[in-house]
């Protein structure tokens, strides 16, 4: 069976958003002799700081004008949110953004910061789903989804066609993986060039719902953890309709990383490069950095899919306390 997003999808969604997305600059790292070469792909330097604002400049533009006339929502742990607030906020739409009480305070800072109605609701991610869903019944809203959408996929896919075009000779890409809209955009876009291109998805130990789904080969829920990578926190829908299955199809190997590797790849990155990365973000510098995936590559681009976070969890993590540290 196809998959509801194609490649002309993502390269509808790319003509869409092109005059509201930068594209992000891609540069060399581990530059010694590894006998591969690595890219980090500077998603950190996107418009509200992460890959997002491509699904939601793709969905918010694709709605009618009677939907944009009564707004939008969506659940969030901070990016999401962040970015349909921000594409809301351009395009004249209201958007009402529900947070659970677990989201960084700097991200719940910025979403207020872009004039969105804030909703804070439930203990957990999952929690803030139900009461995101309740609200749109009510007020009449068009749910932006995080992940599970097409336009929402199609529009992370855009971050594909460009790696393709800076990185012509990439042959693995490593994409940070929670409900899997990313890697299911990006495996879209990069697969219908070359299927030869390894698509692999990197979570977190504490929490990857979507690596055990694949596993057990149904969507499955997970208790929420504390993590560095806030950004990857939460479920991927037991009624998942689109990226379980175009992750499961595309996304070649998987690999988790510890918080102490997350940690480590914050702070090389910074060390390094100058460059500001959120946990969510570092996961797949961490597996890289960690050997983890075997470096049997040329050329591996690393997805930096985003830098919002708080400058004392940056600090802790590159001053090694992590393992003393309050996520
Ligand atoms: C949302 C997010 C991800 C994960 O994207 P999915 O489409 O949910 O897999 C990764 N990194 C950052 C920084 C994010 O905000």
């Amino acid at each position: 069976m196809p998959f509801d997003v194609s490649v002309r999808d993502v390269y509808l969604a790319r003509q869409s958003i092109a005059p509201w997305v930068l594209q992000t600059p891609v540069i060399e790292t581990l530059e010694r002799d590894h006998g591969f070469k690595a890219y980090l792909k500077l998603e950190n330097l996107q418009r509200t700081g992460s890959f997002k604002v491509r699904g939601a400049f793709n969905k918010l533009l694709s709605l009618d004008e009677e939907a944009r006339a009564r707004g939008v929502i969506a659940v969030t742990t901070g990016n999401h949110g962040r970015a349909v607030a921000y594409a809301a906020r351009v395009l004249g739409l209201q958007a009402v953004i529900c947070l659970s009480k677990d989201t960084v305070a700097s991200k719940v800072e910025a979403i207020r910061r872009l004039g969105a109605e804030i909703v804070e609701a439930g203990e957990s991610y999952d929690e803030a789903v139900e009461v995101a869903f309740d609200l749109r019944r009510r007020r009449g809203l068009a749910m932006i989804h995080p992940f599970d959408d097409p336009r929402v996929i199609a529009g992370q896919g855009t971050l594909g066609l460009e790696l393709l075009e800076q990185i012509p000779q990439v042959d693995a890409i490593l994409v940070p993986l929670s409900g899997g809209g990313l890697a299911a955009g990006v495996g879209v876009a990069v697969k219908a060039t070359d299927p030869g291109i390894r698509l692999i998805g990197v979570s977190m130990v504490r929490g990857p719902v979507m690596i055990e789904s694949l596993k057990a080969g149904h969507p499955l829920t997970l208790p929420e953890e504390k993590t560095l990578a806030d950004a990857l926190v939460g479920g991927i829908g037991e009624g998942n309709q689109h990226t379980f299955r175009m992750c499961h199809e595309l996304v070649d190997e998987t690999v988790l990383v510890s918080e102490d590797e997350i940690a480590a790849a914050m702070a090389f990155a910074y060390r390094e490069h100058h460059v500001v990365v959120e946990g969510g973000g570092a996961v797949g510098l961490a597996a890289l950095l960690s050997g983890k995936c075997e470096a049997y590559e040329e050329s591996v681009a690393v997805v930096v899919s985003g830098g919002n976070v708080a400058v004392a969890t940056l600090a802790k993590a590159m001053l090694g306390e992590i393992e003393s540290m309050e996520i």
